[in-house]
């Protein structure tokens, strides 16, 4: 699988969004940039990105609004604020709104790599035990790996996210609205297809008989429940 972190950059500033992009991309990261905020929201919501890096001036939406709108169906996506405004109660509002890390414009690439690896290890804390394991698949959280009888498996971007969702709450059934809202916000319509065509896909790829699968089950008309980790 593509194990390269993607980061959403919203940032109308074309000067600086080009700096942070090409340091970001030297340090092995993928980047997708938006110029206002109205591209940014719809990027936030279909790329599915693992940071987010949020300029609070930006000529159409105000950057708290957007922090905002993005925590009201997503909780977890780390968001880093990125602004020019020094005044303390700026930070304030933005971390009450639910950001991590607030970086104050100049920063330097080392700084911007620190926070960016900081937001992710808080989300995600790294623990020696951060792997799910069960029958023949292993799904190491840190490596983002994914091993079935010890062999690779390669997942595209939302098809991982949604097994590792699955996999963190192993044992528990999660709901087609949650599941849906969590990998693709609100944005998306409600109709489940996109699911279920991921989740097909996915069993395609782990499950030895697809129509009756050991990893991933189906609660018909509720969700999917993933088969309980072994590891822990
Ligand atoms: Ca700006």
């Amino acid at each position: 699988m593509n194990t390269k972190i993607n980061i959403l950059l919203i940032e109308d500033d074309k000067s600086i969004s080009g700096f942070i992009t090409t340091s970001l991309e030297r340090n092995g990261y993928r980047v997708t940039s938006a110029l206002n905020g109205k591209e940014g929201l719809s990027l936030a919501a279909s790329l599915c990105p693992d940071v987010i890096l949020l300029d609070l001036g930006l000529p159409d939406i105000d950057g708290c609004e957007i922090l905002k709108q993005i925590r009201s169906w997503n909780s977890n996506i780390p968001i880093i604020i990125l602004s020019a405004r020094t005044k303390e109660q700026d930070k304030v509002s933005a971390l009450d709104l639910g950001a991590d890390d607030y970086l104050t414009k100049p920063f330097g690439t080392a700084e911007l790599m620190a926070r960016i690896r900081t937001s992710m290890r808080h989300r995600h804390p790294a623990s020696p035990d951060r792997v799910y394991r069960a029958l023949d698949l292993e799904i190491n959280f840190e490596k983002r790996l994914i091993r079935l009888e010890g062999k690779e498996v390669h997942l595209t971007q939302i098809e991982y996210q949604l097994l590792t969702l699955l996999a963190e709450n192993s044992g528990r059934v999660l709901t087609y609205s949650y599941l849906m809202n969590a990998i693709w916000g609100p944005y998306m319509d409600s109709n489940n297809q996109i699911l279920r065509v991921n989740m097909a896909n996915i069993r395609r790829k782990i499950e030895k008989n697809p129509a009756q699968p050991q990893y991933v089950f189906t609660e018909i008309g509720i969700g999917y429940r993933m088969l309980e980790n072994e590891n822990t």
